[in-house]
């Protein structure tokens, strides 16, 4: 018998946030960059820009200079992404 892949054999390669209340599109907050930044370095993200587009962003992009601990994330900071087919 065939089972269907679930959720845990998924790749997530893109994430949107939208709030309640009509309000559409929102950027993540700071914890939930730090989150996605530790599970899902290689993630891109859509946001509002400046003019109201919607607009793809890679982690870097959305959280610069971010806090990085290799010993428990999926990035490393010398090499990037360890698994840079994510
Ligand atoms: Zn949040």
């Amino acid at each position: 018998m065939d089972s269907s892949p679930g959720l845990s054999d998924a790749k997530i390669a893109v994430i949107v946030a939208v709030a309640n209340d009509k309000r559409g599109v929102i950027s993540p907050c700071g914890r939930c960059r730090q989150m996605l930044m530790d599970y899902y370095p290689g993630i891109e993200v859509i946001v509002l820009d400046e003019a109201g587009e919607l607009r793809l962003v890679e982690m870097k992009e959305l959280l610069p200079f971010a806090y990085v601990n290799s010993k428990w994330t999926n990035y490393d900071e010398r090499e990037g992404l360890k698994n840079k087919e994510n």
